[in-house]
């Protein structure tokens, strides 16, 4: 008898060859089938294909027709090695369930076509084995984004190794994600060793602390941040970026100034995701601006502290001696006579002169926190810290004394030999004292050491 079959078979889904019982139940199976995103397939007993079901057509990327007759491995397999795929057969031919066996075919348009698929071994009501059915599915595109997400992300490592700034990136869990190759080079630690690891301090000091990225990562307040970094700043450029100049005193040999920034990865809602931190060593210009700094602070002709820096000097010693409830005593060293001296002996003469006396101001002045600066033209001045009147006295007479044993001859002076007046103020302990008036006072003692006939030591105060 005919059945009539209100599912007619259709070219993507042929009845098996001798099938004549369709019941309700295989037919609400294939409609399940047909709605489901996976494909179903079934091979006889030599692994031939015999039939699909489902949206095979549109999921093979291929035509059903190339794989009917014909066993899976028939086809030009990709995307296996040959372990894995005589491993695969081995298990067909020994009649075993696979799951999730991953291939590759080339598909319509020569487009390569990722499929997954399972499969079940049937056996009749004897037993023998009459073939396998299963289920397949089309990843390619899981696999295309997969494969674009690898790629990005070598890309990503790729440009990251040709900036020659230390960088480094850190997730959300303050694990290093990226360690690029001029980061290895500075902290001489391979990006092996560092990715997946939290504790990125351990790369720039000996304990435990957090770097900058950590701070941005955790979202710190300015306080925080402060606390770790005194001298930070936000970045101008990027919202939420922090950058400073900090000494790393554990790397290289005697510590390395760096510029440090640290900028955070957002998701697209704007959630902090980690964090970018790049490293510049800037120890050089850091020398060379200190280099700068004295070369600008110091007096050309004599290598003594400029006016400048006897200024800044006197200014700090005079606040600190007030809070510090101490004395300090300012000398005002004037060379007598000194135009003479350049009208007789010519100017070069003059100066060569003047280093001489400065040679001797700075040997007779040794504490460290004591400063001999020329003042100006053929005056000098040396601030004493925490020294009483006897004290800047004694300094002062080795002063003469120094010269007297120099004996540089100036034919216009008294004793036919170089010869300097000191002008002396000294401080009252912790009383307020301006340099204006230290240095008025010093002057006023010089004034009358000039006055008395020169070549001696005169006292004034400040107030
Ligand atoms: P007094 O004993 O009263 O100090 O007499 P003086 O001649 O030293 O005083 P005065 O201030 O009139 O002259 C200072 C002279 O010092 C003027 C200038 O020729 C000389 N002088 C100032 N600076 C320099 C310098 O850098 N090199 C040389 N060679 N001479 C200088
Ligand atoms: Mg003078
Ligand atoms: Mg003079």
């Amino acid at each position: 008898m005919p059945v009539v079959d209100k599912y007619p078979s259709t070219p993507d889904h042929p009845e098996p060859a001798g099938s004549i019982n369709i019941d309700s139940e295989f037919r609400t199976l294939r409609d399940f089938a047909e709605l489901s995103s996976d494909w179903f397939w079934e091979q006889d007993a030599e692994f031939r294909f015999t039939r699909f079901f489902g949206l095979s057509t549109q999921l093979l990327r291929k035509k059903q027709s190339e794989f009917f007759g014909k066993r899976r491995w028939d086809l030009p397999i990709q995307g296996v090695t040959d372990e894995q795929l005589a491993a695969h057969i081995a298990a067909c031919e020994r009649h075993l369930p696979f799951r999730n066996f991953e291939y590759v075919v080339t598909g319509d348009g020569d487009a390569l076509q990722y499929y997954s698929i399972s499969g079940t071994p049937i056996f009749n009501q004897q037993g023998n084995f009459v073939g396998y059915h299963g289920i397949g599915r089309n990843i390619t595109e899981r696999r295309l984004a997969d494969l674009l997400i690898k790629n990005s992300e070598r890309q990503l490592s790729q440009i990251l190794d040709v900036i020659s700034i230390p960088t480094f990136v850190i997730d959300v869990e303050h694990r290093v994600t990226h360690w690029n190759r001029a980061c290895a080079n500075i902290t001489r630690l391979d990006a092996d060793k560092m990715r997946g690891n939290a504790d990125v301090w351990r790369a720039f000091y000996t304990l435990p602390r957090p770097i900058m990225a950590d701070l941005v990562v955790a979202g710190a307040t300015d306080a925080e941040v402060a606390a770790h970094y005194p001298e930070f700043e936000h970045s101008r450029l990027i919202d939420g970026g922090l950058e400073a100049v900090h000494f790393f005193p554990q790397m290289g040999q005697e510590g390395i100034w760096l510029f440090v920034t640290a900028v955070p990865l957002r998701d697209t809602l704007g959630n902090i995701i980690g964090c970018v931190e790049t490293l510049q060593d800037v120890s050089s210009q850091r020398k060379a601006q200190a280099q700068l700094e004295q070369l600008a602070s110091l007096d050309g002709l004599t290598g003594l502290a400029n006016r400048r820096s006897f200024d800044a000097t006197l200014a700090k010693e005079c606040k600190r001696a007030q809070r510090g409830a101490m004395t300090l005593s300012l000398l005002m060293i004037d060379v007598d006579h000194f135009k003479l001296f350049n009208d007789t002996y010519g100017h070069q003469a003059g100066d060569h002169c003047l280093q001489q006396i400065a040679q001797v101001l700075a040997q007779v002045v040794n504490r460290p926190d004591d400063l001999v600066a020329r003042y100006g033209g053929e005056e000098f001045a040396v601030i004493l810290t925490a020294t009483l009147q006897e004290g800047a006295a004694i300094v002062a007479s080795r002063v003469l004394q120094g010269l007297t044993e120099l004996a540089l001859p100036h034919s216009g002076c008294k004793a036919g030999l170089v010869t300097l007046s000191i002008g002396i103020s000294t401080t009252a302990p912790g009383a307020p004292a301006l340099p204006v008036d230290l240095i008025a006072s010093a002057d006023r003692a010089l004034y009358q050491a000039k006055h008395a006939g020169r070549n001696r030591i005169f006292y004034d105060h400040p107030f």
